[in-house]
């Protein structure tokens, strides 16, 4: 294994632990569908164009050795990496739903502000999730002090806090 090669293994297994976290998540329907069908495509159709003549070429254009396992482990490397990607899309749509926050534009800014600045700022701005009222049930942002329904105290927010804290 070449030294490129090697140093392959590194976005491909933070790919897949970012992959297994987020598909983790999918039990709770956070995951919409459709990203997981794109990140489950992005891989077999990154070997295959990577493996193809047209991406070795390109491979050997950028310094990287055109042989076929090489071109075989970047184009899965690529996969993992374009699967995890999505599968993160996916998530902000899906926790920006839930927290009532405009998903399409968050998952936009993600998806367009590069070296992943856009996830970093959905993390950090996020609004807590929302929990149900105590009284009425219906859902209330954590760490209110009263319902905006039926106006019912909601007692002491430290537990609801908490409850925020649990990110994923
Ligand atoms: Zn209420």
């Amino acid at each position: 294994m070449t030294q490129q090669s090697a140093l392959l293994l590194i976005p491909f297994f933070g790919g897949l632990l970012v992959a297994a976290v987020l598909l983790g998540t999918a039990t709770r329907n956070i995951l919409p569908r459709s990203a997981m069908a794109i990140a489950a495509l992005a891989i077999p159709i990154w070997v295959v164009y990577f493996a193809s003549s047209q991406g070795r070429s390109l491979l050997a254009s950028q310094g990287f050795l055109g042989t076929m396992p090489e071109a075989l482990w970047f184009g899965l490397t690529f996969g993992v990496f374009t699967a995890a990607f999505f599968l993160a899309l996916g998530y902000i749509y899906g926790d920006a739903k839930r927290r009532r926050l405009p998903a399409w534009a968050w998952v936009i800014a993600a998806f367009l502000i590069p070296n992943f600045i856009g996830f970093i700022l959905y993390f950090v701005f996020r609004a807590p999730l929302l929990g149900p009222c105590r009284s009425c049930g219906k859902p209330i942002r954590g760490g209110e002090a009263f319902c905006s329904h039926c106006g019912c105290s909601q007692g002491s927010s430290v537990g609801r806090m908490a409850a925020d804290n649990r990110t994923i």
